[in-house]
């Protein structure tokens, strides 16, 4: 053996594994599965890690997840779960305009700075419209105005201290809210143009839960809540737009009559809508893309899906602020069965994001996330966020209900293109168009599956649980940011390499007779 002698001031480390390019050079398609990454070197602690990111030109989050437009995945429940925890979620669109509209504006007005657009009733009014109110919305604090309208003069206020006690006693909700309300005098109020951080500090001196915030001619403007700064302080890492309400996104189709679903969903607040298609590389798509971008210049447009160079280049001329990835890769999806076509993800992600950061938009890795190590392989291949399906199906914030088969408690989750969504006709109303293309197409072609996944508790719960996997993938391959990552995978620092099938096998648990598998 050939003496070796060591000498510290070398650094030619041989080259080792590969970079991205070389990984994907071969030109056979890849998926997550098929390699692994690198370690690198560790200079700081995982929690230092910072994961924020953006999800499009103009919107970063502070948590690179997204969770699906699915009609079993992301309902306003989901929406608001993720963005509490810094991510967002997208509203699905197998249902009516207004069904849709009504899901955006339960995220927007979850939480507020000012809420500018409160509940107002007048002395007129009685108990028990309070009591509608609070049933309707879930809120009981309610200023009360001369005409019982905001711009009026404000009189007093009605809180839930008020109304506590009265729920079953008839004779009480006939009761003027005049004679009930806390008068304008006994009001802490603040004047309109009061910047946001005065107002707070106003409340929480003011020991009350409500803040109306009123003009120089005494007429009401906005209110604001103490629940708020609460909320606040419990989630310092929600996705929020400028006034501090949630960020959510909505889905529509490419039709004619998305344009009046659109104008439904912009006048409920959405901040990013979601141009829904497993082919993005449409004409359709892109008159839509045209339109949305010159109707609502406002909001930001995801286009997609996408999964080659040349499905981007048509998505971003036409404006794209976010392009969504994959095609086929989805945990409920036979696409590539069925129409021999899509891509396999790694790679998909990999060419596309490479080529869409030359024009500053981000990449949303869709589909076929099924772990932690997943979303960090997803965001080294160069994308900004990954969107999920069945990864938070099955928790409680998922629409629908639980139910036992075999002792074990499961939601259902169903790709939007199975027979089953694309045929649903119930109180949520219309069906699915994303694989459903033509009214005159007589027959439909499924391109996905229905099933079901095991309970998974609070999204609450595991998004944390995420985060922190994500960070200390990033740690061990020696990233201080995914916004670091995205550069080392650019200039070559992370390293890669291919799997074999015995490799895979070796990296997952194996040779034990019987083991649990929890994951946190
Ligand atoms: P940012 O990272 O600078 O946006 O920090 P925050 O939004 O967490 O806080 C900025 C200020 O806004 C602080 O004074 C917060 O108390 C206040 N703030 C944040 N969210 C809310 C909210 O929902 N309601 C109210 N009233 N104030 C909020
Ligand atoms: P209340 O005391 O019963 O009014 O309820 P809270 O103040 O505890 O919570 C009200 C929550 O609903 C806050 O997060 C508000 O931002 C939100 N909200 C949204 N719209 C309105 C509204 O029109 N009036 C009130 N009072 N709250 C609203
Ligand atoms: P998952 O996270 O479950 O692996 O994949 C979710 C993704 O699959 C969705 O975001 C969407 O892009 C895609 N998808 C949803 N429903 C269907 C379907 O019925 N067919 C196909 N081909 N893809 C679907």
């Amino acid at each position: 053996m050939a003496d070796y002698v060591f000498d510290a001031t070398r650094d030619d480390v041989p080259e080792d594994g590969l970079t991205a390019d070389q990984l994907f050079a071969a030109g056979d398609g890849l998926t997550y599965n098929d390699f692994i990454i690198l370690p690198g070197y560790i200079d700081f602690t995982a929690d230092q890690v910072d994961l924020s990111s953006p999800l499009t030109r103009r919107i970063t989050l502070k948590a690179p997840l997204v969770s699906t437009p699915m009609d079993t995945v992301t309902e306003s429940d989901m929406a608001i779960a993720m963005a509490l925890s810094g991510g967002i979620g997208i509203i699905h669109h197998n249902c009516s305009p207004e069904y849709q509209a009504t899901e955006v504006q339960k995220v927007k007005k979850y939480k507020h700075g000012f809420i500018r657009d409160p509940v107002v009733l007048s002395p007129d009014h009685t108990m028990a419209d309070v009591l509608r109110v609070k049933a309707m919305h879930g809120f009981s604090g309610v200023p009360i105005t001369e005409s019982g309208k905001l711009g009026s003069r404000l009189v007093g206020i009605v809180t839930s201290k008020d109304i506590d006690f009265i729920e079953n006693v008839a004779t009480q909700q006939g009761e003027r809210l005049d004679s009930v309300m806390t008068r304008l005098k006994d009001l802490i109020t603040a004047p309109a143009g009061v910047a946001l951080q005065e107002a707070n500090s106003i409340l929480e001196m003011s020991k009350k839960g409500k803040l109306p915030i009123v003009n120089e001619s005494g007429e009401l403007v906005s209110l604001m809540a103490r629940t708020d700064l609460k909320k606040n302080r419990s989630h310092p890492n929600a996705s929020k737009d400028e006034n501090k309400q949630l960020l959510v996104g909505a889905a529509i189709g490419s039709r004619d009559e998305d344009k009046e679903r659109l104008k439904y969903l912009a006048s409920a607040g959405v901040d990013v809508i979601v141009l829904d298609s497993s082919q993005g590389n449409s004409k359709f798509q892109i008159e839509m893309l045209r339109y949305v971008k010159s109707a609502y210049p406002e909001l930001e447009v995801i286009a997609g899906n996408v999964v080659t160079c040349a499905q981007a280049k048509n998505l971003i001329e036409a404006g794209a602020d976010g392009l969504r990835v994959g095609m086929g890769s989805g945990s409920i999806c036979i696409t590539q069965e069925v129409m021999a076509v899509g891509r396999p993800q790694a790679t998909a992600v990999y060419k596309v994001s490479e080529y869409a950061k030359r024009f500053g938009v981000p990449v949303i890795a869709d589909g076929g996330i099924q772990s932690i190590g997943h979303i960090i392989k997803g965001l080294c291949l160069g994308a900004s966020t990954v969107m999920m399906g069945s990864l938070l199906a099955g928790t409680s914030e998922a629409p629908g209900e639980y139910f036992f088969s075999d002792g074990v408690r499961l939601k259902k989750y169903r790709g939007m293109g199975s027979l089953e969504a694309m045929e649903r006709r119930d109180t949520k109303g219309s069906a699915m168009d994303r694989y459903y293309h033509n009214e005159m197409d007589k027959l439909k072609v499924a391109q996905g599956v229905s099933g079901s996944i095991v309970d998974k508790g609070s999204i609450l719960k595991f998004l944390p649980y995420l985060q922190c996997g994500i960070k200390h993938g990033c740690q061990d391959i020696g990233a201080r940011s995914v916004s670091a990552l995205r550069s080392m995978v650019y200039n070559g620092e992370i390293r890669f390499e291919r799997r074999t099938q015995s490799a895979q096998l070796e990296g997952n648990v194996h040779g034990l007779f019987s083991h649990e598998k929890r994951i946190f």
